[in-house]
């Protein structure tokens, strides 16, 4: 058993198939077009000068490959996949590689420009990149996976490393995958270089902290959120959407803290508690049964009824696309925390900020993922071990600082939270944009 990867992912459920309106190919392009239309909103609130505006209406390199794998019954597949650096004005592009069976170019190009926002808006010396492959990774053997994972590498090695563009865990890839592909990198490139992958096994240069990031920098988020509103933990029910690695870690964390979490669901269903759900009793009974709609804690809800729960906040840590035109009038809840990239369409933003309800948004809420994977990064290139107590104390010092910013800009401005976020990341992406001059 010690040697049978796991099947954690990082931010999200790890059975995200069945997920309501997941992406197609032709929600995919409609998904760009919408990240696109909240930055035209930011160049005309902010007057950006129009090179930068005409450098971030396109990703700056988009690489696509098949990536053959022999399987084990002997025959060949061959899986699209992509690699893309969206900007990369303040650094190495940076963000996370996903096996989902519907990546496509579309929905990797806008995960690269939220990873780009989202890096700004943290204040890291990095640029935004995201990657993919379109697979059913839980229908590969452990060994079709290492395959997998190791033809990725080879594919987009001449774009990656340490000084160009850093992967990173996302959606059904974890820190086992990360080992092989780090593996893979290092034999190319005949030289270790721990700092080409973050999110890796604590044995091959890993941060302690990395795995539980993303969940408590959304807790850290929400606790900020939760002061600044005079509200404790103990007067805050929450229902989370999802039930992967960020969403498990946040609803432990917030509920040894007071929080009560109400609610939690899978693709396969939903369970709730109104006294609160014991989050660690329920994820044993996940993984002994597989799904939640398979568990009996609590009582049975669908994963719709648990969007429309009567809570104080509602945790959207599945997959992008979740509160959308046609469900949003079914909210209750008296705030919305986006862990997930994109859990929520423009539209639907337009209808929570017209009926006053609060979102944080996915590029303040989720960094705690990336700002780990750069003290990863820091630590690799410096030959240093962090305690995961210096890592913790840093994420929440970087929070306090980062999201602070973005929460005094929101209430300076008389604005959304999500729109000082993209205010502020976008204002820092087209200033280093600007100083890198005039001619190239
Ligand atoms: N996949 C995570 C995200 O969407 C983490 C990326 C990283 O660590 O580079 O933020």
């Amino acid at each position: 058993a010690k040697h049978t990867p796991d099947n954690r992912c990082e931010a999200q459920d790890p059975h995200p198939e069945n997920a309501p309106r997941a992406l197609t190919p032709e929600s995919g392009a409609a998904l760009f077009e919408d990240a696109r239309s909240r930055l035209e909103e930011v160049f005309e609130a902010l007057d950006i000068h129009p090179d930068a505006q005409a450098r971030l209406r396109q990703p700056s390199l988009s690489l696509q490959v098949s990536v053959p794998v022999r399987m084990d019954d002997g025959s060949l597949k061959s899986f699209p996949a992509w690699r893309v650096q969206y900007d990369t004005s303040l650094g190495p592009a940076k963000g996370g590689i996903r096996f989902h069976p519907e990546v496509n170019q579309h929905e990797v190009t806008t995960l690269s420009f939220w990873m780009a926002v989202k890096c700004a808006v943290a204040g890291l010396p990095y640029g935004g990149g995201k990657g993919g492959v379109q697979v059913d990774a839980k229908a590969l053997s452990s060994l079709e996976r290492e395959r997998l994972a190791r033809g990725y590498v080879r594919a987009v090695a001449d774009v990656i490393g340490p000084d160009r563009d850093i992967p990173a865990p996302d959606v059904n890839t974890d820190a086992t995958v990360m080992g092989w592909m780090i593996d893979e990198y290092e034999a190319i490139v005949r030289a270790k270089a721990p700092g080409a992958i973050t999110g890796k096994p604590l044995s091959l240069g890993g941060s302690p902290g990395r795995v539980e990031a993303t969940g408590r920098g959304a807790l850290k988020v929400l606790d900020l959120w939760a002061d600044r509103e005079k509200r404790t933990p103990e007067k805050t029910t929450l229902a989370v959407q999802g039930f992967g690695n960020a969403a498990y870690h946040f609803a432990r964390l917030a509920s040894a803290k007071g929080y009560r979490v109400v609610a939690i669901s899978d693709s396969s269903g939903a369970r709730y508690d109104a006294k609160g759900l014991d989050v660690e009793a329920l994820k044993g009974d996940k993984d002994k049964h597989g799904k939640l709609a398979k568990t009996r804690r609590g009582k049975a809800l669908t994963g719709e009824e648990l969007l429309a729960l009567n809570v104080d906040v509602l945790v959207l840590a599945a997959l992008e696309n979740q509160l959308h035109g046609d469900n949003v009038e079914s909210v209750q809840a008296g705030a919305v925390l986006e862990i997930a990239n994109g859990p929520v369409t423009s539209d639907a933003d337009t209808v929570l900020t017209q009926r006053k309800i609060p979102v944080l948004p996915d590029v303040v809420a989720n960094t705690g993922g990336v700002v780990v994977s750069y003290f990863e990064w820091l630590q690799n290139r410096a030959g240093q071990a962090w305690s995961e107590q210096t890592v913790n104390e840093r994420l929440d010092a970087l929070l306090d600082d980062q999201a602070g910013r973005v929460f005094d800009r929101a209430a300076h401005e008389s604005i959304t939270l999500r729109q000082a976020a993209y205010r502020q990341g976008i204002e820092r992406i087209s200033e280093a944009i600007l100083a890198r001059g005039n001619c190239k």
